[in-house]
């Protein structure tokens, strides 16, 4: 009983990979699901096509490992945070599509909320920004408008909860109605400091407490599988959202250590041991990871909207590229961008700005601008939103940060990588594991289920690939960033709408 199987539960697919007790993927299956796009801004998964695919993988997984469930030591789940599910707790059917994190369509709600002056009294408590992103008012949506699920919901007959608490429900015969503190604390609903979810936020959002899952240590049983679904019973041991299950993944365990994701967008969190930090840069304060016996540990969060995206764009919107690999030897062709900057501010911009009205900007073109000084641009853009974030970051936690973990698609960009390295002053650790999220959650799992004994032993299979010196003289950094901030306002308030 040396594996665990965790289930990696995405936005566009279902995962389910095998981890022996090195650390290693033993096997992997993937399926994608559909994305359902109903109106202009509404985002929805079907939570029944997201079960059938996770489970759909986790038996491919297992066959492709050679294993049957009964060698299993633990099951683990990570997932898409924020997305909302509320199901029927006897037949065990949604009562409608679950609502995505992207979905925008409570932003109103939000704004009437913020304009009562609440939301500085919610970040307090749920370390969280008042956004529709977050699911209390996505849940408060579905309760209001699916005919007869309010007064349901108060009869206790509904479950809510995000995609793990589905899982895990599903997973359990329908006798488990939990989630973990990770996931909770993406709800607008659970107080971080107290770690229960909270009355106040409960009445502001009208949410009965009925419908609420319980709220468990991220490491620790949650419960067993029912034994029909993969050959034998399985002790789900472990749970975390995505972003913080990938931060326990990277081995940051003390209190300064950081990761950043570099994916469609990317996710930086820095653990804040156990204080949670209330960010004076708009940055969100989370529950990182809840122990069985140990405090919680507690991340800030900031995230970039366009990055990998940005090289999609190239590809895809100016055609100056191929495939996304074909950027780096593009860029890597000039030496500098000539003083031309990119702000991929296409849907906005993310932390530490916060501005919706900011549109993408070219600046600093000549007769000498190249599809190459674009191309470079593109990198030194991802590179410089994510130096913004790391130095708010700094700031609220109030020590410097000494090095960054990566990992996501685009951390393979050597180039992106040393230029990360360059504008952060600090070196840039790409590990030899690129599956950090499963991983992360296999490791909560592990430490549950004794696999593993300690944070100890997990750092020690964190392995590094490559390390990315910083290069730039600490002047020249500092120019550019601050050439980088003048772009950026260059690109503010330019949309109207
Ligand atoms: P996600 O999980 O958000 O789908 P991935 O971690 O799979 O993202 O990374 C894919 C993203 O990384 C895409 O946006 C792609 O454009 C970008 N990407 C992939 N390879 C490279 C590369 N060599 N250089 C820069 N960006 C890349």
């Amino acid at each position: 009983m040396d594996h665990i199987l965790a289930l990696d539960q995405g936005t566009t697919s279902s995962r389910a990979l095998v981890f022996d007790r090195q650390g290693a993927v033993v096997a992997l299956a993937q399926q994608e699901f559909t994305q359902h796009f109903p109106q202009a801004g509404w985002v929805e998964h079907d939570a029944q096509e997201i079960w059938r695919s996770q489970l759909a993988v986790a038996r491919q997984a297992l066959l492709r490992a050679g294993l049957g469930a009964h060698q299993l030591r633990a099951l683990a789940i990570t997932n898409q945070r924020e997305t909302t599910v509320l199901w029927d707790r006897r037949t065990g059917e949604p009562v409608a599509p679950a609502i995505v994190w992207q979905d925008r369509r409570t932003a109103a709600v939000c704004d009437a909320l913020r304009q009562r002056g609440l939301a500085p009294r919610i970040q307090r408590k749920t370390g969280l920004v008042l956004d529709a992103y977050f699911s209390a008012t996505k849940l408060q949506w579905l309760l209001d408008h699916v005919p007869g699920a309010r007064a349901r919901a108060e009869a206790g007959e509904l479950a809510f909860g995000t995609i793990d608490s589905w899982l895990l429900w599903n997973l359990t015969g329908g006798r488990v109605h939990a989630t973990d503190a990770s996931n909770a604390a993406r709800t607008l609903l659970f107080n971080i400091h107290t770690l229960q979810w909270d009355e106040e936020l409960l009445s502001l959002f009208n949410i009965p407490r009925a419908v609420l899952p319980h709220v468990h240590p991220s490491s620790g049983v949650f419960g067993e599988t029912e034994a029909s679904l993969l050959g034998a019973a399985v002790p789900v041991a472990g749970i975390a959202g995505d972003q913080q299950a990938a931060t326990f993944g990277q081995a940051c365990f003390a209190p300064g250590m950081a990761k950043n994701t570099y994916g469609t967008g990317c996710f930086m969190l820095m653990n804040t041991g156990d204080t949670a930090v209330t960010s004076r840069h708009r940055l969100l304060g989370t529950v990182a990871w809840l122990g069985p016996h140990t405090p919680a540990a507690y991340a800030l969060e900031g995230s970039v909207f366009m990055a990998g995206a940005t090289i999609q764009w190239l590809r895809d919107g100016l055609q100056i590229i191929k495939s996304a690999a074909e950027v780096e030897a593009l860029a890597a062709s000039v030496s500098d961008t000539q003083d031309v900057y990119l702000v991929p501010a296409f849907a906005g911009l993310g932390a530490p700005d916060w501005d919706g009205h900011a549109r993408g900007t070219l600046v600093g073109m000549t007769r000498g601008t190249t599809r190459a000084h674009i191309a470079r641009a593109a990198l030194e853009a991802i590179a410089l939103q994510t130096a913004d974030v790391f130095h708010a970051m700094g700031q609220d936690a109030g020590v410097p940060l000494r090095e960054l973990r990566v990992d996501g698609g685009a951390s393979r960009n050597d180039l992106l990588m040393q230029l990360q390295a360059d504008y952060l002053g600090v070196p840039v650790l790409r590990p030899a594991l690129t599956e950090t999220t499963a991983f992360g959650a296999a490791g909560l799992a592990g430490l549950a289920s004794g696999l593993w004994s300690g944070a100890d032993e997990l750092s020690a299979l964190w392995k590094l690939e490559r390390r990315f010196e910083p290069r730039l003289p600490a002047a020249a950094r500092k120019a550019k960033l601050t050439r980088w901030r003048e772009a950026v306002d260059r690109s503010r308030g330019w949309d109207r709408g």
